[in-house]
This record gives C-alpha cells, sequence and structure tokens, in this order.
C-alpha cells in the first residue's frame, strides 16, 4: 500500500496521537530503594491537560550537568554542547519544539549536528523538523523506518483506542478519525541508522548511540556520555524509576519482547551509569540508586519471563498464570504503566502466537459470543441472567458477572437489570484498581461512564 507521509501538524488528534507514546501516570520523585514497596502510593494520576503543559511554568531549560541541558514538555529535548557544535537527544512534541528550540538556543546557538531519536514516537520525534538545518545527522535505530510506517499506517486504529485511553472519550467515525489521523502523521527520514551503536566524537567529547530495544518498542537506542557517566534512555525505562515496563500496551501496540528487553536491561547495567536522564520527567541521580532499580526491574522481568515458560511447558494454561505469577516482594515494583498479568499474556503470545489448543473454535472465524443471544434464550432469558450476575456482584466476583452479563445484553441491549448489574462490577473493578494503573482505571472509568448513560 502507498501512503504519502506528511509532517505531523498540531491539533487535537495530534495529541492523541504522541500521547500513544507516552504516559500521564508519574512519579513527582524517584524513590529511593528503600521506599520501593511504598512506590505506588507516591504516584498521582495526572490528566492530558497536565502532562501537555509539562514543564510550561520553566522560562529556562534545566541544567542537568556541565554542558548538558534539558528543556520540559510533554517529553523534553536535551541537548549537549560541544566547543564544535552541540547534539540534541529527543526533541519533545512538534508543539512544543519551536519553545524548546528558543530555550536550548538562550544556552548555546553553536550548530546542531546531531539529532538522535530514541524511537519512533511523536512525542519524541514531532520536533525533528525543528532541529534540522544544513548539515544536521539525524540518529536513530535501523528498526526505526519500519517502527515510523506500523505506527502511521495503524494510526486510525491507534486514535480511536487513544480517545478512550487517555481522554475518555468515546470512539469517533471512523472515516472522521481516518482524516485526523492522517494529519497526526509524522516522517523522519535517519541520515545515520544503527544496529548496536555508533561511537562519534565531537568537540572533545564522546558519545555512544547503543540500540536498546524492548520496553517503548522495539526500535529504541540510547545515547551514552563515558566521560560523564550520563545515559539518556528516551523511555526505555519509561517515566517512573523504577516501574514495572509496559510490555503490553492496552493502546494496540505490537509486541514488546521480555527476553529482548533483559538483554537491554544487561547492557545498560554494564555501563555502570551515573545519572538516568529520561525523555519525560525528571533525571535520577546517584550510581548506587541507579544501579539498584535497574537490577530490581531486570530481575522482575527475568522472574516473570522464565515463570510463563515453565508454565507453558509444565501445560498450564494462559489464565491461570495471569492469575498466579506475581513478583515477589523483594522485586515488587509500581505497575501505574504496564500490568504483570497482562506482561504474562504478552509473552505467552509473543512465542507461541494466539491458538491455545482450548478449543476447536479458536481457528474459526464464530466467536463464543455469536451464540450469546441464543444462550440467554437457553438460560432462561435476561432477567434469569442478570439476578444472577448481581448475585456475582454481591459475592465478589465482578469478571464473572460481565460474563453473564454480556450473554444477558446480547438478548437485550437496554436491558437494565442487566445493566446495573454490569455498572456494580464494573465499580467493584474500579475500586480493586486502586487507582494504580493508568490504562486500566481510564478503560474502566470508560465503561462505566457508558454503562451510566444507557442507563439514563
Ligand atoms: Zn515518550
Amino acid at each position: 500500500m502507498h501512503r504519502i507521509l506528511k509532517w505531523q501538524t498540531p491539533c487535537l488528534l495530534a495529541a492523541a496521537g504522541i500521547l500513544s507514546a507516552v504516559v500521564l501516570v508519574g512519579a513527582a520523585e524517584a524513590p529511593q530503594e528503600q521506599d520501593l514497596a511504598e512506590t505506588a502510593s507516591q504516584f498521582s494520576v495526572r490528566t492530558a491537560a497536565d502532562l501537555i503543559n509539562y514543564g510550561a511554568d520553566l522560562d529556562t531549560a534545566v541544567e542537568i550537568a556541565p554542558n548538558v541541558y534539558q528543556a520540559r514538555g510533554t517529553g523534553n529535548t536535551q541537548m549537549v554542547t560541544t566547543p564544535e557544535g552541540n547534539v540534541i537527544i529527543d526533541t519533545g512534541t512538534s508543539r512544543h519544539s519551536e519553545r524548546h528550540r528558543e530555550l536550548l538556543s538562550a544556552v548555546s546557538d553553536g550548530p546542531i549536528r546531531y539529532v538522535v531519536v530514541t524511537h519512533a514516537h511523536n512525542d519524541h520525534a514531532g520536533g525533528v523538523p525543528t532541529w534540522t538545518d544544513a548539515g544536521t545527522q539525524v540518529v536513530a535505530h535501523a528498526r526505526y523506518p519500519e517502527a515510523q510506517r506500523y505506527l502511521n499506517e495503524l494510526m486510525p486504529y491507534q486514535t480511536n483506542r487513544n480517545l478512550i485511553l487517555f481522554f475518555g472519550q468515546r470512539p469517533a467515525p471512523q472515516g472522521n478519525v481516518a482524516e485526523r489521523a492522517a494529519q497526526a502523521q509524522t516522517r523522519v527520514e535517519p541520515d545515520i541508522l544503527v544496529n548496536d551503536l555508533f561511537e562519534f566524537e565531537l568537540g572533545g567529547t564522546r558519545f555512544e548511540v547503543i540500540a536498546t530495544p524492548g520496553a517503548e518498542g522495539d526500535d529504541a537506542v540510547s545515547v551514552w556520555l563515558p566521560d560523564t557517566r550520563i545515559l539518556f534512555v528516551g523511555d526505555t525505562l519509561g517515566p517512573i524509576f523504577p516501574m514495572w515496563p509496559n510490555l503490553y500496551t492496552l493502546r494496540g501496540e505490537k509486541m514488546r519482547f521480555a527476553a529482548e528487553y533483559i538483554e537491554t536491561l544487561d547492557r545498560i547495567i554494564a555501563l555502570e551509569p551515573e545519572i538516568l536522564v529520561p525523555s519525560h520527567f525528571e533525571p535520577i541521580e546517584g550510581a548506587a540508586e541507579v544501579r539498584a532499580g535497574l537490577q530490581r526491574i531486570r530481575d522482575a522481568v527475568a522472574y516473570v519471563h522464565d515463570a510463563v515458560v515453565d508454565g507453558m511447558n509444565a501445560g498450564r494454561n494462559v489464565h491461570e498464570l495471569m492469575r498466579d505469577i506475581q513478583l515477589p516482594a523483594h522485586l515488587e515494583l509500581t505497575e501505574a504503566h504496564g500490568k504483570v498479568s497482562w506482561v504474562v499474556r504478552s509473552i505467552w503470545e509473543g512465542y507461541a502466537g494466539w491458538f491455545y489448543l482450548a478449543s476447536t473454535t479458536e481457528l474459526y472465524p464464530v466467536p463464543v459470543s455469536d451464540m450469546y443471544s441464543e444462550l440467554a434464550e437457553l438460560s432462561g432469558g435476561p432477567d434469569v441472567l442478570a439476578r444472577r450476575a448481581a448475585e456475582h456482584v454481591r459475592a465478589g466476583r465482578p469478571v464473572e458477572a460481565l460474563h453473564l452479563v454480556e450473554v444477558a445484553l446480547a438478548a437485550d441491549a437496554d436491558h437494565r437489570a442487566a445493566l446495573e448489574a454490569r455498572l456494580g462490577a464494573l465499580e467493584q473493578l474500579l475500586e480493586r484498581a486502586a487507582g494504580v494503573n493508568f490504562y486500566e482505571v481510564r478503560w474502566l472509568t470508560h465503561r462505566i461512564a457508558l454503562t451510566r448513560q444507557q442507563l439514563e
């Protein structure tokens, strides 16, 4: 399929696309090692508006270390200055990039020799055109063009999911979404593609662009300054440090592989960084804290990965593993962004695909939901099902209740008692979610709002 790609233009829907790449739940400060168990309670849910305006109150770039500066926004822009010119690492969104260039140019207006884009999400790549002058070289992972292609081609699909998960809005009509998504498409053409490692020296500073795939996509790179032990990680560690990684996105991006991420973490740990600079929120300083956090993430992902593989080989099913595999206390991490049980399923499907051998029907395009109205009739109708669903809610079994509600609503989409049972079940799930996982909370909140509307 031929598709003409356009530069990203700012609009609300572009913001939805931009937000697909970022997290709206953030820590005000990086937790200390001993505080990790309490980490979840330190996070506050930020609205989309909070995120878009992040850093807007700052009139200057922030100095992170000598010759290293950061302009803050929805995505941050980093600049390393040298006597022979400057290097930019990530560029934030197109919406903030002019401002970022203004703030960083006030520090140094030397020529921009390199722009390193850590991955193909709009909140990192959106500002690239603002920074590319004659002679600027854009550096990205060798998989970047492919990541950009698939993200752009599937943008209408993802835009609707983002409307729900970031803004709590109902999906828009598909034609409308496609048109608006087309305006939000980004195109970056890297000059230098990095398979594994790209080293260069500029004005006496050594730079290493290192492939670090596995977390926020398989096209991720980080930038290492070996002389000052600063590592620019993009989204490789997410916006909260340390956190359980978002290896499965509800917004519907392609698989992210745990084994690849473990290799990336081993590589980062071996560097022994003293400062981590993510492209969202604040840097993390201190070799001991950095090391402890990295090791914990690495060991937690390896623990879950190995437990899934063992479970698959032992003949256990995916739902048992989703239920049973939990992080041991010494590896606990906040699940504000990713969720362990979803990653369990994702590891399984990443290795084995979707055929679970649980039913022959998996092989054919007739899902069980096609039989719901017949099942409703055979079971005595939606009244009976709704009554039983309400009993499940009262007994604290909200998911069981939702299964029955779906059968009942297949027979009568406006069935009041079934909708009331659905509302009760969703509210119970929301309470259990305890405000921890942003996407789970947004999804449940969205479904609750829809159910209330239907009941009115
Ligand atoms: Zn991001």
